[in-house]
C-alpha cells in the first residue's frame, strides 16, 4: 500500500517541473486508467527511500474567465481527493497571488496533510514570497527549487513522517540509517558555503550597561569615516540609527542609551536600559554586547548578552575600555574563563577587546561583527551534514533509554539567521540535551560557525 501525492496550485508555479523530478525516468502516463481524465498526470516517483504515486494536474492554462477557473478548482479538487497528501505549490518569486488564496481554501477544507511548498526558491528574490506564504496558514512552507532540484531533502523530511503513517517504509531500500534523496556534487557542497554579502547596510546594535562606552564606540566608528549619512529619524523616537560605510561595509547602527543620555535622566537611564536594549536587538542582525573591561559580567550583562542569544541574533561581545587594563594577558585569560562559565549558551562567540577611546581593535571589531553576520547567514548543505552527523555518531553513538537506541536517521538545515537544524530521528522526546549538545558544539566546530546561535531540533516520525 502506497501513497499519493498531489501537487496541486495555479498554473506556472512549476508543478510539472516537480512532476518530472520526482518520477525521473519512471514516467508512466496512465491517462488511459479508469478513474484519471487526460488532465490529471500520474506517475510513479520516487524521493529517498520512498516510493509512492504522484498526481499533477497538468495542462491547466492560466484561467481568465469564469468557466476555466470553476475548471480548474473542479480539477484540483479531485485531485486532492484522490491524495493522501498534498503539496500546495506557489512561486515564492511571485508571492501569494489571489488564486494561490482560493487554492488553499480548497487545501484547508478537504486536505487532511499538507505541505506547503514555496517554489523558484533560489536565490534572495524568493524571500519575500517565502515570508508571505507563512501567511497562508497552512504552516511553515519549505523552500523549493524544483528547477535546480533545492529543498528535495527538506520534501523528504515532510514526507517521510507521513510516510510512515500510511505504511509505505520501502523495504527494498538499502538497509542505511542515513537515506540522502540527492547527493550533491563535490561543487555543489563548496558552493553551499558561499556566503551572503548585505545588499543593504547590515543593522548593528551596541548594546549594554550605562556607561559601558557605547557612544564612545558609535563615535569612534563614525569619526574614523566621516561618512555619516544621517542621524536619521529613527524607528522609535527612542532608537536613533545611523547609516555610514565602515571601512567599505555598509552598516546601519542602532543607538539608543546615547540619545537618551542628553536627557540627563540618570536614574531612569539604569532602568530603562535593558528594555532600549531589547527594542534596538529586535531590529539588529549583529548585536554587539559591549562589556566595561573594569566590571565585566554584571547581571544586567549577561541578561542583555542571553536576550541576544534567545532573540536569534548574530553576537559579538566586546570588551571596552582596554587601554586602562594593566595586566591584559592574564584579564583575558580571567574573562574567557568568566564568560565561558556564565554565558555557555553564547559558546563560541568572539571575544574582542577595544578601546572606544583610543579606535584600538575597531578593525578586529568590524571584521568579527561581519564573520557573525556570514556565519548566521550561513547554509551547510545537506550532503556535508549527512556526511558529518554518520562520523558523529560513530564517534560517540546516541544514548539507548529503557535498551532502544535513538536512531538518527537524516539531517537537514531548516532555516538561516540563525541556522536552523532538524534530525529526524526515533524517539526524540528521550534525546537527552546532553546529545543536543554534542551536536551543537561539533557543528561549530567542524562547520565554523562562531557568533551565532545555533538552532536543533529532533523530530521524530509523525
Ligand atoms: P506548472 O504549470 O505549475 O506545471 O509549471 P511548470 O512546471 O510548467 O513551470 C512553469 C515555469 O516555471 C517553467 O518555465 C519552469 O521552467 C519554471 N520553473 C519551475 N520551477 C522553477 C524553479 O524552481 N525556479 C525557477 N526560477 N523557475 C522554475
Ligand atoms: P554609554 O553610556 O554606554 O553610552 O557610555 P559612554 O560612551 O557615554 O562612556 C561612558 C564613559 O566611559 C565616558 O566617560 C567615556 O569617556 C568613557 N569611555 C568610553 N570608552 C572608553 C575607553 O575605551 N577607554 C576609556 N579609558 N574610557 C572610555
Amino acid at each position: 500500500m502506497s501513497f499519493t501525492l498531489a501537487i496541486v496550485g495555479r498554473p506556472n508555479v512549476g508543478k510539472s517541473t516537480l512532476f518530472n523530478r520526482l518520477v525521473g525516468k519512471r514516467l508512466a502516463l496512465v491517462d488511459d486508467q479508469p478513474g484519471v481524465t487526460r488532465d490529471l498526470r500520474e506517475g510513479a516517483a520516487r524521493l529517498g527511500d520512498l516510493k509512492f504515486t504522484v498526481i499533477d494536474t497538468a495542462g491547466l492554462e492560466e484561467a481568465t474567465d469564469e468557466s476555466l477557473q470553476g475548471r480548474m478548482r473542479k480539477l484540483t479538487e479531485r485531485a486532492v481527493d484522490m491524495a493522501d497528501i498534498c503539496l500546495f505549490m506557489i512561486d515564492a518569486r511571485m508571492g501569494v497571488t489571489a488564486q494561490d488564496k482560493v487554492f488553499a481554501e480548497i487545501l484547508r477544507r478537504r486536505s487532511a496533510h499538507v505541505i506547503l511548498a514555496a517554489n523558484k526558491s533560489e536565490g534572495a528574490a524568493a524571500d519575500a514570497g517565502v515570508y508571505e506564504s507563512y501567511g497562508l496558514g497552512l504552516g511553515d512552507p519549505i523552500r523549493l527549487s524544483a528547477e535546480h532540484g533545492e529543498g528535495l531533502n527538506e520534501l523528504y523530511a515532510m514526507l517521510q513522517p507521513l510516510a510512515d503513517e500510511f505504511e509505505t517504509r520501502d523495504d527494498s531500500a538499502p538497509e542505511t540509517d542515513i537515506e540522502l534523496p540527492e547527493e550533491l556534487s563535490e561543487d555543489e557542497a563548496e558552493e553551499g558555503f558561499v556566503m551572503p554579502t548585505p545588499g543593504k547596510p547590515l543593522q548593528i546594535a551596541v548594546v549594554g550597561r550605562p556607561n559601558a562606552g557605547k557612544s564612545t564606540l558609535i563615535n569612534a566608528i563614525l569619526g574614523e569615516d566621516r561618512l555619516l549619512t544621517g542621524p536619521e529619524a529613527g524607528i522609535t523616537r527612542d532608537a536613533i540609527s545611523l547609516s555610514m560605510d565602515w571601512d567599505g561595509l555598509p552598516v546601519r547602527l542602532f543607538d539608543t542609551a546615547g540619545m537618551r543620555k542628553k536627557a540627563k535622566v540618570q536614574e531612569k537611564l539604569e532602568k530603562l536600559s535593558v528594555s532600549d536594549g531589547l527594542r534596538a536587538l529586535k531590529f539588529a542582525e549583529v548585536v554587539v554586547v559591549l562589556l566595561d573591561a573594569a566590571i565585566p559580567f554584571e547581571q544586567q550583562d549577561l541578561r542583555i548578552a542571553d536576550l541576544a542569544e534567545r532573540e536569534g541574533r548574530a553576537v559579538v561581545v566586546a570588551v571596552n575600555k582596554w587601554d586602562l587594563e594593566p595586566e591584559k594577558q592574564q584579564k583575558l585569560r580571567d574573562l574567557k574563563e568568566g564568560f565561558a562559565r556564565l554565558l555557555p549558551q553564547l559558546r563560541g562567540t568572539p571575544l574582542i577587546t577595544v578601546s572606544a577611546k583610543t579606535g584600538r581593535g575597531l578593525d578586529r571589531l568590524r571584521e568579527a561583527i561581519f564573520t557573525s553576520y556570514q556565519v548566521w547567514n550561513r547554509r551547510v548543505p545537506t550532503a556535508a551534514l549527512n556526511r558529518w552527523l554518520a562520523d558523529m555518531i560513530e564517534s560517540h553513538p546516541p544514548p539507548a533509554p529503557q535498551g532502544r537506541r535513538i536512531k538518527l536517521r537524516y539531517m537537514t538545515q531548516a532555516k538561516t539567521r540563525p541556522p536552523q537544524f532538524v534530525v529526524m530521528c526515533s524517539q526524540p522526546d528521550k534525546m537527552p540535551a546532553s546529545y543536543s549538545r554534542y551536536l551543537v558544539n561539533g557543528l561549530r566546530e567542524a562547520f565554523d560557525m562562531p557568533g551565532t546561535p545555533i538552532r536543533l531540533i529532533m523530530r521524530g516520525q509523525g
